[in-house]
Parts: C-alpha cells; sequence; structure tokens
C-alpha cells in the first residue's frame, strides 16, 4: 500500500536538529551554481546510508511542501522504506498531468555515489526554483519523479560491514549459489577487522605476482616470461563451510536489473536474473509505480562505474524504432559534452548483452526514453582518456592517484595475518570507497554534471501550445473549426514504439462548444484535406504530437461558438485554446 507522506506530519515528527540547521550563513559570497542559502543544508562531499537518504528527503519534503511530497512506494526484503520523491509545482497542474522525467539510482547497491547524485538532482530543483528561470521552469511543466536508491539493504551492508567496491551487488534475499543446500554461508571475511574487504597476498616461490616496481603497495601480474613470487587472492576471506573454496557463496547472489519483464531469461542465459521477472520485492514495487505514472516519457538510471551514457537495447534481437533512436543520439551527444570523459554507448554492442534489464523494460512495454549512466570515470583522476580496453583505468594510475592526491586514504598497507587455513598471509589494497566512487572533491561535480544531463533531458521533454483556434461560419447554424498544435521540444508525445505497439493511449483533442458533424487531422498545413474520424470525432484521436512540429486538427460543428479545444495527452500533458 502507498503510504503518502503528509508533509504537516513530517512537520509534527521533524526533530529539532533539523530545525537547529537554518542557522544564518556565513558570511561571503555563493559560489556561482549554487543555491543561494538553502534551507535543506546537506554536505555534498560525503555518502549517507539509509537512516541518512531518509533524513534528506524528509527534510526536503517538510521545506517546500509546495513543490515537493514523499511517499513510501514499498518495503524492501529487510522492511526499509523505498522512497519516491515527486517534484513538481502543484498550482500549475497535478504531478500526473504533466510530462514526467523519472529518476532512479543504484539498482545495484555497490554503485553507491547514484544516490547522491539522485538526490542532489531533488535537491538543486527545490533549492534553486525561485532563483533559477530555468529550473523553475521545469519544475512548473514538468513532472520529476525521483527513487533515490532501489537496493536499501544491501547500502546499508555495505556502508554498515565490511566490503569491497563491487559487493553487495545483489540484494539481500538469502540464495544458495553453489547448490549445497546453504545459504550465504561462505561470503568474504574481514581478516584484519578494519571495515574493509581487501586482498589477500601469500610470498610464493614460482608465484603469478609480484611487486611492481613503481608502488611497493602495488601487486601487479607476472609477464608470460616472468616468474613471480607472490599468488594473490582479489578479495579477503577463508573457507567457512569447509567445502574446500574460499568466498563461493555470498550475499544474493541474484541481479536486481536482470529481474524485469521484457526479455527476461533464465539463470543459464542470463546470470543473475532469480527465479521469475519481478520476484523480488524491490523491482516488483519499483515497477508498480512506473507503470502507474503513464506520465513518464523520460528516464535516467545511475549506475557506476566507468563513465558511459548508455542506451539500448540491451540485447542484439530487441528493436529501438529509428525515430527513437535519433533522439536517443541527440540527448546522449549533449551527455558528451555535459560529462567529460564519459563516452555513448549502445549497451549491447559496445558493452555486453542484457536481458530482462530496466531500462529496456522501461522502453518497450511503458514507452519510455531511458538512458543508464555509469558514474564516475578515470578521466576525472588526471584528465586524460582513458584507454578504449580499460574504461576503469588501470592500477597504476589508481595508485598514483591515491599517492599524489589523496596522500594514501585509499590504500590499505600490506598487513600480516594469520588465516585460519593458509597460515601467516598478508591482506591489503584499495578500500571499498575506492576505484568506482569519487573521493570527496569530485562527488559534487559528479553530482552537478549528472544532474544537468536530466535536466536537459527533462527540458526536452514534449512541452505542447495551442497555436491558434480558428473558427469559420458556413451558414446554418455550422461551423468550421480548425486549431493548431505545437510541440515546442524535440521529444514527441509519444515515441515511435508506443504508437507503433499501442503502449499508451493516442492523444485527445477535444472540441467544446458545439457538437462535431464531422473532424479529423489535416494532412498538411497548407492542404485543407483531412483524415477523417469516422467515430466520435468530437474528440480526435492524434497518434503522436512529433517533437518541434505542428498538428492541425479541424472539425465541421453545429453550433456558432464560441469554441475551443481541450489537448489531453498522456504523455505529452494537458493543454487548452479558444478561439478569439
Ligand atoms: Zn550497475
Amino acid at each position: 500500500m502507498i503510504n503518502r507522506i503528509i508533509c504537516y506530519l513530517i512537520f509534527v515528527f521533524t526533530p529539532l536538529s533539523v530545525f537547529a540547521q537554518s542557522a544564518p550563513p556565513l558570511s561571503g559570497l555563493k559560489a556561482l551554481g549554487a543555491p543561494n542559502n538553502p534551507k535543506v543544508e546537506v554536505a555534498w562531499n560525503r555518502y549517507y546510508d539509509w537512516k541518512g537518504v531518509t533524513e534528506i528527503v524528509q527534510r526536503m519534503a517538510a521545506a517546500y511542501p509546495n513543490l515537493c511530497t514523499v511517499e513510501s512506494i514499498g518495503k524492501s526484503f529487510e522492511g526499509r522504506d523505498l522512497w519516491a520523491i515527486t517534484i513538481t509545482n502543484r498550482e500549475t497542474g497535478k504531478d500526473t498531468e504533466k510530462p514526467a522525467m523519472y529518476v532512479d539510482a543504484a539498482i545495484h547497491a555497490n554503485e553507491i555515489q547514484a544516490v547522491e547524485v539522485s538526490l542532489y538532482t531533488a535537491w538543486y530543483l527545490l533549492e534553486t526554483y525561485t532563483t533559477n528561470s530555468f529550473v523553475k521552469e521545469l519544475v512548473d511543466t514538468r513532472t520529476f519523479y525521483i527513487i533515490p536508491g532501489e537496493s536499501p539493504d544491501s547500502r546499508d551492508k555495505f556502508m554498515h560491514s565490511a566490503a569491497n567496491p563491487h559487493a553487495p551487488r545483489s540484494g539481500q534475499v538469502p540464495r544458495d549459489d553453489d547448490g549445497d543446500g546453504l545459504m550465504n554461508e561462505d561470503a568474504a571475511d574481514d581478516l584484519n577487522g578494519d571495515g574493509q574487504i581487501t586482498q589477500m597476498r601469500i610470498k610464493t616461490d614460482g608465484g603469478r605476482w609480484k611487486i611492481s616496481p613503481d608502488d611497493s603497495r602495488l601487486m601487479i601480474r607476472c609477464k608470460q616470461d616472468e616468474v613471480g613470487d607472490y599468488e594473490v587472492f582479489q578479495s579477503e576471506g577463508f573457507d567457512n563451510d569447509g567445502d574446500g573454496l574460499i568466498n563461493e557463496d555470498g550475499d544474493g547472489y541474484y541481479d536486481p536489473n536482470r529481474n524485469w519483464a521484457w526479455n527476461w531469461q533464465p539463470h543459464y542465459k542470463q546470470f543473475g536474473a532469480d527465479y521469475y521477472p519481478f520476484c523480488l520485492p524491490e523491482t516488483r514495487a519499483i515497477s508498480q509505480f512506473i507503470a502507474a505514472h503513464p506520465n513518464i516519457i523520460g528516464g535516467q538510471s545511475f549506475h557506476n562505474a566507468g563513465g558511459m551514457i548508455l542506451r539500448g537495447p540491451g540485447a542484439k534481437e530487441d528493436v529501438i524504432e529509428s525515430n527513437d533512436g535519433e533522439l536517443f543520439d541527440l540527448l546522449g551527444k549533449k551527455g558528451e559534452e555535459l560529462l567529460p570523459g564519459y563516452r555513448f554507448m549502445i549497451t549491447w554492442k559496445d558493452l555486453y548483452s542484457v536481458f530482462g534489464g530496466e531500462n529496456d523494460w522501461m522502453y518497450a512495454t511503458q514507452g519510455i526514453l531511458p538512458f543508464t549512466n555509469e558514474l564516475w570515470t578515470p578521466f576525472n583522476m588526471f584528465r586524460q582518456k582513458p584507454d578504449k580496453d580499460n574504461l576503469f583505468g588501470d592500477d597504476e594510475q589508481q595508485y598514483l592517484f591515491d599517492k599524489t592526491l589523496l596522500f594514501g586514504d585509499a590504500i590499505v598497507p600490506w598487513q600480516e595475518v594469520d588465516h585460519p587455513q593458509l597460515g601467516k598471509v598478508e591482506v591489503g589494497g584499495v578500500k571499498k570507497t575506492f576505484t568506482r566512487m569519487p573521493p570527496s572533491f569530485l562527488l559534487e561535480e559528479e553530482c552537478h554534471r549528472n544532474m544537468a544531463f536530466v535536466f536537459w533531458h527533462a527540458y526536452n521533454l514534449p512541452k505542447l501550445k495551442v497555436l491558434d483556434v480558428k473558427t469559420k461560419p458556413l451558414g446554418s447554424d455550422l461551423t468550421e473549426v480548425t486549431a493548431t498544435i505545437l510541440n515546442e521540444r524535440s521529444i514527441p508525445t509519444r515515441l515511435a514504439v508506443d504508437v507503433k505497439n499501442n503502449i499508451t493511449r493516442p492523444d485527445w483533442v477535444t472540441l467544446k462548444g458545439g457538437t462535431a458533424i464531422t473532424g479529423g487531422i489535416r494532412n498538411s498545413r497548407y492542404d485543407k484535406t483531412f483524415t477523417e474520424q469516422k467515430s466520435r470525432p468530437q474528440r480526435l484521436e492524434v497518434p503522436s504530437v512529433q517533437g518541434s512540429s505542428t498538428v492541425i486538427v479541424t472539425w465541421i460543428a453545429k453550433g456558432t461558438g464560441p469554441f475551443s479545444i481541450d489537448v489531453d495527452s498522456q504523455k505529452g500533458g494537458k493543454v487548452s485554446g479558444a478561439a478569439r
């Protein structure tokens, strides 16, 4: 059940500490692009656990009751609320009656900064609404639905337990990964108790690893013609269940971004697909929220890492209709300008095949234009283009960045510990917050640039306007009524995939002020012929108003007016116009 949080309730239950933060700002000068004296102070150089995320969304709803509501759209497996933030100016219309931009984050929980990017986007819309006319127009004419985290259980596990940069990627529903009848019985272990799952190394004559000559902390693989002196295990841990394997059954494992009901394939074809589409509480609640808001037409999912702006299809056999492909290209290229070091890519062709992915489901079943951004590019370290084959940057670069800009904060030095099965081993290596997430001084930039990509997408959502309604008396109480409807932006009111497959209903254009005898859509702007709608011409069905284009509708009506028209598009919003 949807539990809508009403703002005055939040006001009543808001702890006093929230208000204590509204102290006057220190004297000085506002930096460009920042809100002036924000009502909700948030530090954007750190990462928030689910309690922190919950506080931020509730403070935003309390501070901006006219622009922002927060609701719980369901519970995660462990019972955490899945939040949905709705942002629009309610005085200019209901959220459901405006074109909507949907944003979500971190379906893979270890892709941590995705949550901050989505929260920053919500916060910036609210905090700059009154001072920035670009933002004001977005909030007045569009709706933003933001799900600031899709896997809260594993986010808290990542933050409050030992973890490495790559896990937990799965949610916390237990699964038997190795078929021994036990679930999650052999996860990684934090041998030195520092909260990090790093690497393990053992000095071994004839091993395949050696110490890097450039940085004594870094282990590198030996070349084919080299004999090394170490073995390296990528993950700290021991054989918890005595089956001879180390770390073979940890959190999960399933992949929530392979659990969506489009081209879903079983686990043996698509690793991590789980039992059947939407069998997970989180994917089910989020898909129901999206499906319940057919006004969503723009979509954005935030992941990490590698600096990618991904568009579908996820699988080679899936089709992106050509007009939709052009829209992806238009926005994707814009994204490359806004996000230095990011590449615009097609998932199956330039990355790998995805079956049962969220974005493909959004496009093919909901008629939404979705992007997936893989946040954090190694370009950010030294402003150098990463190697095409190594989007994550190489180890040498990461260690150099740590040494010269983070002064050693990102790497755990090697430390000897007793391993229950292997004897003396050393543990050390990158911390969980390194290699996929920005350090503090680059986090705000990552939030801001990716938010700008969302803003330009939202700006390009359809924006309808009735240019004119013209009438011509025909005698005998009959009038010809003609109206021109303009879409001022580049995304049509229904994508090509939507029109082709009848995903949502057509746009409705209704004549008011007389009874339509006949009516239809004009064949061209300068040609008076029209395609007649034989049934119920009073409410014409327009397949789509294309981007930056007009549609002319015409009627012969009984009556002499005054006439007006109502345009009602599920994804393009509602507008009206009257004859003058
Ligand atoms: Zn991901």
